[in-house]
């Protein structure tokens, strides 16, 4: 049972990675959570994911055991290769971060990581097919209103519903995410071809600024993931989204043209990047933010759901061990703000982002002088400490 008597219950909005593993966190210290998403069913995204040491010791602390089952059901990845689009090797980087941080980076299906992330959880708190509209706060409780009519009380309400965040719109009003300057094309799905080694992650660039990554995602998946700069955001029809990956990526080195070709073309995702400036807080009085809806971020590190992970175990620790939800949510906001600018700002440093926000451009300029390696140990050697009592 949760030590602080005002937060007995929470509801999370969104079942996506970050909801689903911080109701994991929020149960672990006795707090009551329920889950509502409003999609209809749980259905594959067509995506992969990179876990880093920072979320898969997080992730470990939150549900013992996972990152064995994580490991099982992905790829832990030996060696990462940066190619060019001629074919022309740049350099093949045998990958260290198990042996210094003690997890491996691991690639896995988003959807898998989701199912396991679920079956931690009692299937009766995740409720499908709810679509969260808008809240209004009272001084004891949050009314929080969904599509179908239905409203329920709350002690906390934590948005976790992704960059479009319903939540945040209410709680901070601050508009619409804002294009980064690049379109993104992406799918799952079996592929095996000898010049991708088991274990390994291709980085295939050209001097236009296109990109094209493949990640196995074990059980015979591989995650492709392509990018090019655009000054349009507009998304093509749906039938020419894949004549036009092929059209971008005709002449690459093989087997870039092959993963296209073996891709249905319903299964490819293309999605504008997009992200948001910092937030000077996430939460009030009886709301909060976790995961993109709080720091959504371009891609470029692979720390958006590690990040999260980290939001939903300190979240948690927060709550339970303060003596009142005021004090739990301003530490959490202290804690987590500080971090996930930095990142967001790296994130933002590697893409080339521009920002007409001075504040954060000069955040972005200071990544300039934190070399990659002081970056990393920062990084990677989160500590997901045990809380005490009334910290
Ligand atoms: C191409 C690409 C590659 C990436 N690679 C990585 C990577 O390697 N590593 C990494 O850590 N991160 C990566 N990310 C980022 C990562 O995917 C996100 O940071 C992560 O998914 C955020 O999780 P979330 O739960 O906060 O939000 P989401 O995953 O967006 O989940 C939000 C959930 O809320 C639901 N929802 C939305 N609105 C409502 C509503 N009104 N009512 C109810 N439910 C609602 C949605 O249906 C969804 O299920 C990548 C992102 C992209 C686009």
């Amino acid at each position: 049972m949760s030590e602080n008597k005002q937060i007995q219950n929470a509801i999370v909005i969104g079942a996506g990675i970050g909801g689903l593993a911080a109701a994991c966190a929020l149960r672990k210290q006795g707090i009551d959570v329920q889950v509502y998403e409003k999609a209809k069913q749980l259905l594959p995204v067509g995506a992969g994911l990179t876990l880093f040491p920072n979320g898969l010791n997080t992730l470990e602390a939150i549900t013992p055991g996972i990152v064995k089952t994580l490991i099982h059901a992905g790829s832990p990845i030996n060696q990462v290769n940066l190619q060019k689009s001629s074919g022309e090797m740049v350099f093949q980087q045998p990958q260290k971060l198990l042996e210094k941080y003690g997890q491996p980076m691991l690639n896995i299906r988003w959807s898998r990581l989701q199912e396991i992330l679920a079956s931690f959880l009692p299937a009766d708190i995740i409720h499908l097919n709810h679509r969260c509209m808008d809240f209004k706060q009272h001084k004891n409780s949050v009314q929080v209103e969904f599509a179908n009519e239905k409203t329920l009380q709350t002690d906390l309400l934590i948005g976790c519903d992704g960059i479009n965040s319903v939540v945040r719109k209410t709680l901070v009003k601050d508009g619409l995410p804002s294009y980064a300057g690049r379109l993104s094309w992406r799918a799952v799905i079996k592929f095996k071809d000898e010049q991708l080694p088991p274990n390994e992650a291709f980085t295939i660039i050209s001097n236009m600024g296109k990109m094209f990554s493949i990640f196995d995602v074990g059980g015979g998946y591989i995650f492709w993931s392509a990018a090019m700069l655009s000054e349009d955001d507009s998304l093509s029809p749906t039938q020419e989204v894949k004549s036009r990956v092929l059209k971008e990526f005709s002449g690459w080195t093989e087997p870039v043209e092959a993963i296209i070709q073996a891709t249905p073309a319903e299964k490819i995702v293309e999605r504008p990047i997009c992200d948001r400036l910092p937030l000077q807080s996430w939460s009030r009085g009886r709301v909060t933010l976790l995961g993109d809806a709080a720091h959504p971020m371009i891609s470029t590190l692979g720390q958006g759901a590690n990040t999260a992970f980290e939001d939903g175990w300190e979240l948690a620790n927060f709550l339970s061990h303060s003596d009142n939800l005021e004090t739990a949510l301003t530490k959490y906001d202290e804690s987590r703000i500080e971090r996930t600018q930095i990142i967001q700002a790296r994130s933002a440093f590697i893409a080339n982002r521009y920002y007409d926000d001075s504040e954060f451009r000069n955040k972005v300029m200071q990544q300039r002088e934190m070399n990659e390696s002081e970056f990393e140990d920062w990084l990677y050697q989160y500590n997901p400490h045990v809380f005490t009592s009334k910290k």
